[in-house]
């Protein structure tokens, strides 16, 4: 072929790797293991768009490194499939969510091959597939079974236009995250998940993995430890105390007054002796029930509060009576929803004594640490809310019998498959649409054989990818999750790479249920990741974010047909700086499409050997790109490789060098690398070719810096190289641009040339 032309090449290579199975992991291998994981796609109606892909290219160029360094990868693909915009589609056009998911994960699976991502194909999961929920249903009898799960009463975020609950993490600023919707509260009966028992070990072992900073500071913020001191204050005329939760004990002195959330359980017990309960009290509560949270704690806002007369509370160090107040700002469920105000010492407190004209003690004795109270360590982090009400989801695997209450299915009647509606619309009741299918509800009692009925809650969308990195190991399995012996080989993910958005919840909630699976000695390792990294987001051409509403997306099956994936695996990583939001350029694939022209065009000037400059180059750029795609500096890495093809361009270029810059640019642009190795006579893959070496004895510098002076004046200094004869120097430097605007045309009598330090030009 004499001119490049990837509409010929790419699907040939694609399907000659899948044939071969180049890419494929094997679960037995005498090789040490690298397992590289991405963020599984939701399969949404909209096809992938560009911004979906960076992740995917980046970790692929990883994970071919890491082949060529003879590593036996896993680097598995799979469909993270229940949730609502599926379900939302089902209830617009009837159409069965699993028919609808089949559609989509048929067109995401097409738009990835295209563009020649060395997935194991062969371990392709779909969280909706009930071989593969009815391991979700599984893990969730354990958690059952080892008290983990529960259900309780809840007030709840509702979201009324998506009828569904929310956990707390799916309200934003007091909006819907999916919708934006204005959430409401409700009570009502869920099934809770415990992660508060594992809130400690979810902290602490942040310590053993290689996270990048950001993302453990995350984690930790959500789960919100604090170390700190509850302290017994005892209320005047009456045996009950208030419990306070402090990180400052010390300030205890200082404390003038407490302030109690509106929710306090005492504000209800003190009730008849609170004598402005009916005028002020009774009303301020009501009206803080209807607020969120983040409202209730913007630092911005008017500070609110009513003092609950006749109420005094006594502070333990100096036994004083102080004032009691109730007021929004204070969270029922963080710490004892109590807390005493030290005016003198805290901000908010002052603000809120200045506005109320509550005392300020300013020189007060500081108390010791242990002094008053207990030591204690408080999690802001609450109970997961399990339970969802809409159809799109693993069912919950419990049945209710009046005569012995709440029963797990048992295991071998696992998978609980979800029946098939004629209406998946949720009910304004709150109740899932499957509380509609009598027939599916309507059941048997495992236990007592009589009459019972199924739960008809569903997991929310968290729960299938709370473990699927698991199932990668063994997709095949009837008997368990995973083998052990497999889990044993390729866990933990070496390496795992996804969105900024997923960096708290995802990421905590997996974190959990592999600590659970841990206790439970079902994997071997107690944390799931060892390193974890994440992408800037590709943002369309005018900066926002890529929308199916806006129609701003950009189809990467387009950029292929027009620039080949190879041209766009390279824009992708070429744009801008890993870790940092990018806006996509719509000209910008041009330059990547004519550096692969270039590439190829040299193939067609190759001589025997090359020249010194070309192979000194090379040798720094396998060392950089080498280092650079382990740091993920992946721009750095392909302009250090464009700099590489310029001296190409100009110099003589051997066969045997070339193919190594191949073999580096191979992880980058997988297609044209085979073609070009192949056609120079190679019969086996690049991709399963050794890492080139690096020779350090070319990487030494040869150039240092001179001193030019004119008329023995310092004018400049100048880069030579240390192996040219002294004439070929001398001449250099007489031409070199600065230097002719010191001679200015003057006719140059005597060069004085001191070996390696400097030139003096006698004009
Ligand atoms: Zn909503
Ligand atoms: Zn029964």
């Amino acid at each position: 072929m004499k001119e490049y032309d990837h509409k010929k090449i790419e699907k040939k290579w694609q399907d000659i790797w899948e044939k071969k199975g180049i890419y494929r992991a094997q679960d037995k291998s005498k090789k040490p293991k690298f397992y590289g994981l991405i963020e599984f796609p939701y399969p949404s109606g909209a096809g992938m768009h560009v911004g979906h892909i960076r992740s995917n290219t980046a970790m692929d160029i990883i994970v071919r490194k890491r082949r060529m360094e003879s590593f036996n990868v896993l680097y598995p693909i799979g469909w993270d499939a229940f949730g609502l915009p599926t379900e939302n589609y089902a209830i617009k056009t009837g159409i069965a969510p699993s028919k609808v998911t089949k559609q989509n994960t048929d067109i995401f699976r097409k738009q990835l091959k295209a563009i020649g991502f060395s997935f194991d194909w062969s371990r392709e999961i779909d969280t909706t597939d009930p071989k593969y929920y009815k391991w979700t249903q599984w893990i969730f009898l354990q958690f059952l079974k080892n008290g983990l799960a529960y259900k309780a009463k809840m007030t709840i975020n509702w979201c009324p236009k998506d009828k569904i609950g929310l956990a707390n993490e799916e309200v934003v600023g007091g909006v819907c995250e999916r919708c934006g919707m204005q959430v409401e509260k409700r009570e009502k009966e869920q099934w809770m998940l415990a992660i508060t028992k594992y809130a400690d070990r979810l902290d602490k072992d942040l310590d053993e993995v290689d996270y990048l900073p950001q993302i453990k500071l995350a984690q930790r913020n959500w789960i919100g430890k604090s170390d700190g001191t509850e302290i017994d204050f005892k209320i005047k005329g009456h045996d009950s105390v208030i419990k306070v939760f402090t990180t400052r004990p010390d300030t205890i002195f200082g404390a003038t007054y407490l302030v109690l959330a509106p929710e306090h359980e005492m504000v209800q017990k003190l009730k008849s002796q609170i004598t402005n309960w009916s005028e002020e009290v009774e009303k301020y509560v009501k009206e803080v029930k209807n607020k969120t949270d983040i409202e209730r704690t913007n630092e911005d806002k008017v500070k609110t509060g009513i003092e609950l007369k006749g109420i005094k509370a006594i502070n333990p160090a100096n036994k004083e009576g102080i004032p009691v107040w109730v007021a929004d700002y204070v969270l029922p469920h963080y710490g004892t929803g109590a807390i005493m105000a030290v005016p003198a010492d805290d901000e908010r407190d002052r603000e809120f004594a200045e506005k109320f004209k509550l005392p300020i003690i300013k020189d007060y004795k500081k108390a010791g640490f242990e002094d008053f109270g207990k030591r204690i360590t408080k999690f802001k982090l609450r109970d997961w809310v399990f339970s969802r009400q809409r159809y799109w989801g693993e069912p919950i695997p419990v049945v209710f019998c009046d005569k012995c209450g709440t029963i797990p299915v048992p295991e071998k009647d696992l998978p609980v498959e979800l029946p098939k509606v004629k209406n998946y619309q949720p009910t304004d009741s709150g109740e899932s649409p499957l509380a509609n299918i009598s027939k599916w509800v309507n059941t048997k009692c495992p236990k007592c054989k009589g009459k019972a009925k199924r739960e008809t809650d569903t997991m929310p969308n968290w729960a299938g990818s709370s473990w699927y990195y698991l199932r990668y190991v063994d997709t095949k399995n009837k008997k368990e999750f995973a083998d052990k012996k497999n889990l044993k080989y390729w866990t933990p993910v070496d390496w795992y790479n996804g969105g900024n958005e997923h960096t708290t919840l995802h990421l905590l909630y997996s974190r959990f249920w592999h600590k659970f699976l841990f206790d439970l000695k079902l994997v071997p390792t107690g944390e799931p990741y060892k390193k974890r990294t994440s992408h800037g987001m590709i943002l369309a051409d005018d900066g926002t974010k890529f929308s199916k509403s806006k129609g701003n997306g950009v189809n990467p099956e387009d950029v292929v047909k027009n620039y080949g994936a190879d041209s766009l695996r390279l824009y992708e990583m070429f744009m801008g700086p890993f870790d940092q939001a990018v806006s996509w350029n719509r000209d910008g694939m041009v330059g990547p499409r004519r550096f692969l022209e270039r590439v190829w065009k040299i193939s067609q000037k190759l001589s025997k050997n090359s020249s010194l400059s070309v192979l000194k180059l090379l040798n720094k750029t396998i060392k950089k790109v080498g280092e650079d795609i382990d740091a993920m500096r992946f721009n750095t890495a392909i302009s250090s490789m464009m700099v590489l093809v310029n001296e190409m361009d100009k110099e003589e270029v051997g066969v045997k060098d070339y193919k190594k810059f191949l073999q580096i640019l191979a992880p980058f642009a997988p297609h044209i690398t085979e073609e070009l190795w192949n056609m120079l006579g190679e019969k086996k893959t690049v991709h399963l070719s050794l890492w080139p070496k690096v020779d350090e004895s070319l990487l030494e510098d040869k150039e240092i810096k001179i001193v030019v002076q004119i008329n023995g004046k310092v004018r400049t200094e100048i880069m030579i190289n240390v192996d040219e004869s002294e004439e070929e120097i001398k001449k250099q430097v007489i031409s070199n641009d600065i230097v002719l605007k010191f001679t200015n045309g003057g006719e140059v009598k005597k060069v004085i040339y001191v070996k390696n330090r400097l030139i003096n030009i006698v004009l």
